[in-house]
């Protein structure tokens, strides 16, 4: 890390400031010549935070290996290309199906920075307010909802995500494979802005629970951090 990267990073720590990881993404470090650097964000809680439902272990490599090397290799990939000056947010939505490498790194950075602000250790976070009415109306209830998440998440055949979205027409769910998400315009069909997001790689599960990822599903409902997830949706509806 340069010295200036490290100051900047010690400064946001020490002034406790909460970041969006996704907006610390998009800080990351500005080059004289307008080359995004991006950085692993830190996560908002501890390793062993999120026990019993997800174990510390798988936290750690999640975190610091499959996280951290998305982050390498979107540095590497988008060097000298069109996308070397965009934020994240930018890059996501412009980004074509012919940039292998930027696609996948480029999705599994803003996945996962997405990921671990909706998650929550504390089983004090409910939800409720224009988001809980907003998934009765689009679902019927929540429970309802709840089972085509679970549907979504369990049926996606191999590596990828479930999401909730914000769409034209209000909320709806989907699911997208590999690192792919429905931010990019120019390579997912149902486009819209994910509010909730479970990765279902087996990276993000199989330790703990192997294959038994309907009880991965369930259980992720017992941390979803619904503020945040709240707040999202504020923003972007
Ligand atoms: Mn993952």
């Amino acid at each position: 890390m340069k010295k200036r990267e490290f100051l900047k990073v010690a400064s946001t720590i020490t002034a406790g400031t909460i970041i969006s990881p996704i907006a610390a993404c998009n800080t990351a470090t500005k080059e004289e010549d307008e080359i995004t650097k991006f950085i692993l964000p830190d996560l908002p809680y501890a390793y062993d935070a999120l026990e019993p439902f997800i174990d510390k272990t798988t936290m750690q490599i999640h975190h610091s290996k499959h996280h951290a090397g998305y982050v390498k290799k979107l540095n590497a990939a988008k060097k000298g290309t069109k996308y070397d000056s965009m934020k994240l947010d930018e890059l996501i939505a412009n980004v074509s199906n012919k940039d292998t490498g930027v696609r996948n790194n480029g999705g599994g950075h803003f996945n996962h920075s997405l990921f671990w602000e909706i998650l929550t250790p504390s089983s004090e976070v409910s939800l409720m307010g224009k988001l809980l009415d907003a998934i009765n109306g689009q679902f019927d209830s929540f429970d309802r909802f709840k089972d085509l998440f679970f549907d979504a998440a369990k049926g996606r055949f191999g590596s990828g995500w479930a999401w909730l979205c914000i769409g034209e027409t209000g909320l709806f769910i989907s699911s997208t494979p590999n690192q792919d998400n429905p931010l990019m315009k120019k390579i997912v069909k149902e486009n819209g802005t994910p509010i909730l997001g479970i990765d279902v790689w087996e990276h993000a599960y199989y330790l703990n629970y192997q294959n038994r990822r309907g009880d991965y599903i369930n259980n992720f409902f017992n941390i979803i951090n619904w503020e945040e997830v709240a707040k999202r949706f504020e923003k972007y509806s």
